[in-house]
C-alpha cells in the first residue's frame, strides 16, 4: 500500500484523518499544511505523519488536493509539544493545532511573506522576442524586462496585459522570493543600572544553562528587579544569535513593560496579543518564525509561536490565572512552556513576587533552580504591612476610619494612594429592606450587581442586563444597592475628599487600550491621585508615588470553598501591597477585615509569603491536593441538573472500572451540581479525578474517554475535561 498521509483538522473530533498523497507529490514533512477534501468542503489540514497503514478502506481514502507548504509552519519540536499537549489535556487534536495558528494560516495564507518578480524565461533570454513596431504596450514593457533583471510585480502594474502576453508564449516567468529583513545586532546605549548580588547570581545560573534544559524560579519581591535580571539575560541570548520568547498575563495592561524592552534592545520583536488584528497577528508570527523578530513577547497563546532559534522562554508573573485557558483546550501556558523547553533543550525562567505553589513545591525539591531576590532595587524600602479590624472601626461605605484617615496624611504629603477591591460595579446586591427580596439574575443562581452610573443591573456571569428600578417588585418597597463595587467607593472617595483627584482602573471604566493609558497617564503624571481598581490596576504596573495601598476587603478569599481561594487571596494582598513604595518613600499597606485572627493573615504579616506559603503547601500535602496529588475536573453542562449528573455517573462507572484494571490510585468525588449549578441557562455538573501519580491518571482518562464518547448522552450533553484545573467551582 503506499504512504498514507494523517492529519490534524480543525473539528472536535478526537481523531486524525487520512488521506493519499497528492497526485504529482513533492516532498512531505510533518507539520506542513495541505488543503484537503472533508466531506463536501475543501478545508486546511495540518500533516502529522505518514505511514503505511489505515483504518479507512483503500477505496474510500481520498487524496490530498493541493499542498500548501513547502515546508512545515511548526518546527518539530513544537509540532511533538502540540501532539503531546493534545494527549495530555485529552483535547481533540485538530482544535489543538488550530489554537495554535493565527487566523489567516488556519484559513491558508502563505506562511512566509513572499515578493512576486517577473524576469525573462530561458526561453525569452535565448529567443529573439518577435514584436510589432505597433504593439506599443509590448515594446514598453520589454524596454523594462528586456534587461534580463527581475522586476517586482508592483511595478508592473501598468503591464499586466502585455506581461500575460508574454507569459502565454512562454517568454517571462513569475519568480517568488521571501522577502527577508536583515536581522539587526543588538545595541544598548542607554546606562544600565550595576546588578546587586543576587541579580548578578540570578543572572549568572540563567546564562550558566543557555543550551540546556532547566526550569529556574526567579523569586523575587515587587521592585526587585526581575525585569532587570530578564533583559540582561535576554541580551545574552541575543548575543549567541538566538531568539528569547516572553509570556506575560496581559500586555494591554501592561505597555510599560514591552517599551522598556523596545528601548533596551532596538530590535524587532514580535508582540502577540488579543487586540491585534488577523493580518498584524500574522506579520508578528511570521517574523517569529522566520527568526527576524529577535524577541518575542506575547499572552497565554503565544507559547505555541513558531520559533527559528529559539533560546530562552521566560514567564513573567507565572502564579497569573491568566496563563490557563478555561475553555475549550484548557492548557496551561505556564506548563507548556516548561516542555516546550525540554523539548528544545533551552531553559524556562518563571518569575514572580507571588510563585504559585506548584512551582515552588518543584523549585524546592531542586533548590539549586530557586533564584531568590529579597530585596527591592536601588533604594526602595519595603512597604509595612497593617491589618484594620472591622469589628472594632465602623467603616462608611466600606472605609474605615484609619484607611479614611491614612488616606489624609499620604494625600497632605503630596503622595498618591490606591484602593484595591475585586469587585467592579455599584453594590454586589439590590435588596428591599422590607421583605427581603434581592434582584436575581434569571438565567444564572445568581444576584444581579447595581451599575448605578449605567443606570443598570448586571450579571457579572452572563452578561444579562436590565434597567435599574427603584421600588420592589414583590411589595414595592424602596429598594436599596448593599455592600460596595469600585464605583460606589469612587463616589465615596469624591464627597470624603473633594480637593483629591480619581482615577478608576476596572474593566468598566477601561473598556479600551485608549482609556488605560489616558488613565496610566493621569497616574504618571501626578494629576490623579488616589487610584482605586480591581485586579486590572494592582498587574504589574509601576507607580513610583504610591506610598499608601489599601485592600478593601480581605474576607472575600478567607473562606473560599476552593482549596486554591487562600493562595489566590495571599497572592492578591502580596501583590497591591508590592504596589506602594516602589519609589524612595516607604510605602504603608492597610488590609481591612473583620478576622484579624485568620491564621492566612497573621502568617503573611508575620513572615511574607513564604510563612504563607510554608504553612499553605503542608496544608496541601497534608489534604492531598495539589501539587502533591494530580486532579482531572469533568464538567457536564445541559437543559437539567438532572440530565448532566447522569451521564457524569456514567463517566464514573467507566472510570471505575478502567482504573481497577489500570491502577488502584484513582479516587472519585461526585459527580455533584456545580456550586453555581446555573449559569447562563445551563445546568451544571462536575465530577472529579484525584490521583497521586500523573501517569496513572492519564492511562485510565485515556482509555475512559474513548468510552465516554460512545454514550449515547455524550453527543447531545456538553461535557468537557479539563485537566490541572485551576478553579474547582
Ligand atoms: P521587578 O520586575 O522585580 O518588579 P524591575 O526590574 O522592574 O523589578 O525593577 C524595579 C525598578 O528598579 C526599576 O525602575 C528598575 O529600573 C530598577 N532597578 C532594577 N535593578 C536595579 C539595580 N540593580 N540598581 C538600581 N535600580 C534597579
Ligand atoms: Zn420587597
Ligand atoms: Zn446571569
Amino acid at each position: 500500500m503506499s504512504s498514507i498521509l494523517h492529519f490534524a483538522i480543525d473539528t472536535p473530533l478526537r481523531r486524525v484523518f487520512d488521506y493519499l498523497p497528492p497526485s504529482g507529490a513533492s516532498e512531505l514533512h510533518p507539520g506542513q499544511r495541505a488543503w484537503v477534501p472533508f466531506g463536501k468542503r475543501r478545508v486546511v489540514g495540518v500533516l502529522l505523519s505518514v505511514d503505511n497503514h489505515s483504518d479507512v478502506p483503500a477505496s474510500k481514502m481520498r487524496r490530498v488536493a493541493d499542498l500548501i507548504d513547502t515546508s512545515p509552519v511548526f518546527d518539530t519540536e513544537l509540532l511533538k509539544l502540540l501532539v503531546w499537549a493534545a494527549e495530555y489535556y485529552h483535547h481533540p487534536i485538530g482544535e489543538v493545532i488550530a489554537s495554535a495558528l493565527p487566523i489567516a494560516l488556519r484559513d491558508g495564507a502563505p506562511q512566509f511573506a513572499t515578493e512576486i518578480h517577473w524576469r525573462l524565461s530561458e526561453q525569452g533570454r535565448h529567443e529573439p522576442i518577435q514584436v510589432s513596431s505597433r504593439a506599443t504596450k509590448l515594446q514598453a514593457l520589454l524596454s523594462i524586462i528586456g534587461d534580463e533583471q527581475p522586476h517586482r510585480d508592483d511595478r508592473l502594474i501598468d503591464h499586466r496585459v502585455a506581461l500575460r502576453n508574454l507569459l502565454k508564449r512562454g517568454l517571462v516567468e513569475r519568480v517568488e522570493t521571501r522577502t527577508v529583513i536583515e536581522s539587526v545586532a543588538p545595541r544598548i546605549d542607554t546606562p544600565l543600572p550595576v546588578l546587586s548580588s543576587d541579580q548578578q547570581c540570578a543572572l549568572q545560573a540563567i546564562v550558566d544553562s543557555l543550551g540546556t534544559f532547566r526550569t529556574l524560579l526567579l523569586y523575587g519581591v515587587t521592585g526587585s528587579g526581575k525585569t532587570e535580571v530578564y533583559l540582561r539575560a535576554i541580551d545574552q541570548v541575543l548575543q549567541r544569535d538566538e531568539q528569547a520568547l516572553i509570556l506575560v498575563p496581559e500586555i494591554a495592561l501592561t505597555p510599560q513593560l514591552v517599551e522598556r524592552f523596545h528601548i533596551r534592545f532596538k530590535l524587532p520583536m514580535a508582540v502577540l496579543h488579543s487586540g491585534l488584528s488577523n493580518t498584524e497577528r500574522l506579520n508578528a508570527w511570521r517574523a517569529a518564525r522566520t527568526g527576524n523578530a529577535r524577541i518575542v513577547i506575547g499572552t497565554r497563546s503565544a507559547v505555541f509561536t513558531a520559533l527559528a532559534k529559539p533560546g530562552l522562554i521566560i514567564v513573567d508573573e507565572e502564579h497569573d490565572s491568566s496563563y490557563k485557558q478555561q475553555e475549550g483546550f484548557r492548557y496551561s501556558a505556564r506548563d507548556l512552556a516548561i516542555v516546550r523547553a525540554q523539548r528544545h533543550g533551552i531553559p524556562v525562567v518563571l518569575g514572580s513576587a507571588t510563585p504559585s505553589l506548584e512551582t515552588l513545591q518543584r523549585a524546592r525539591r531542586n533548590p539549586a533552580d530557586l533564584l531568590r531576590l529579597p530585596q527591592r532595587a536601588g533604594i526602595a524600602v519595603p512597604p509595612i504591612l497593617k491589618l484594620v479590624d472591622l469589628r472594632h472601626h465602623a467603616a462608611n461605605q466600606g472605609l474605615s476610619t484609619p484607611v479614611m484617615q491614612a488616606i489624609r496624611v499620604h494625600l497632605d504629603a503630596g503622595n498618591q494612594v490606591l484602593l484595591y477591591l475585586n469587585r467592579r460595579g455599584y453594590a454586589p446586591v439590590l435588596f428591599c429592606p422590607q421583605c427581603g427580596w434581592s434582584a436575581p439574575c434569571m438565567s444564572c443562581d445568581a444576584r444581579m450587581t447595581v451599575h448605578m452610573r449605567q443606570g443598570k443591573l448586571q450579571c457579572h456571569h452572563c452578561g444579562n442586563e436590565q434597567a435599574l428600578f427603584t421600588h420592589c417588585p414583590s411589595c414595592n418597597a424602596e429598594v436599596k444597592p448593599v455592600g460596595q463595587g469600585t464605583e460606589r467607593i469612587e463616589e465615596t472617595l469624591q464627597a470624603l475628599f473633594p480637593d483629591g483627584s480619581i482615577a478608576r482602573i476596572d474593566r468598566d471604566s477601561i473598556s479600551h487600550k485608549g482609556e488605560l493609558h489616558a488613565a496610566l497617564d493621569r497616574i504618571n503624571s501626578g494629576e490623579a491621585n488616589i487610584l482605586v481598581g480591581t485586579q486590572m490596576l494592582a498587574k504589574g504596573h509601576h507607580f513610583p508615588n504610591v506610598t499608601l495601598a489599601v485592600i478593601l476587603n480581605a474576607d472575600q478569599g478567607l473562606f473560599s470553598a476552593d482549596f486554591r481561594g487562600s493562595e489566590k487571596l495571599a497572592q492578591s494582598i502580596v501583590q497591591v501591597a508590592g504596589r506602594a513604595g516602589r519609589g524612595d518613600r516607604a510605602g504603608e499597606v492597610l488590609i481591612q477585615t473583620e478576622y484579624p485572627d485568620h491564621p492566612l493573615l497573621q502568617r503573611l504579616l508575620a513572615g511574607g509569603y513564604d510563612a504563607f506559603a510554608d504553612a499553605a503547601l503542608s496544608e496541601r500535602e497534608t489534604a492531598l491536593w495539589p501539587p502533591f496529588t494530580r486532579l482531572v475536573l469533568i464538567r457536564a453542562e445541559t437543559d437539567t441538573t438532572q440530565r448532566a449528573i447522569e451521564i457524569l455517573q456514567a463517566a464514573r462507572r467507566i472510570l471505575h472500572k478502567t482504573s481497577q484494571t489500570a491502577s488502584r490510585k484513582l479516587q472519585l468525588f461526585g459527580p455533584a451540581p456545580a456550586p453555581m449549578t446555573r449559569r447562563a441557562g445551563v445546568h451544571r455538573a462536575q465530577l472529579l479525578l484525584r490521583a497521586t501519580h500523573a501517569a496513572a491518571l492519564q492511562r485510565v482518562l485515556s482509555q475512559a474517554v474513548t468510552q465516554i464518547e460512545l454514550l449515547p448522552d455524550a453527543k447531545r450533553v456538553r461535557w468537557s475535561i479539563d485537566v490541572d484545573p485551576i478553579e474547582l467551582f
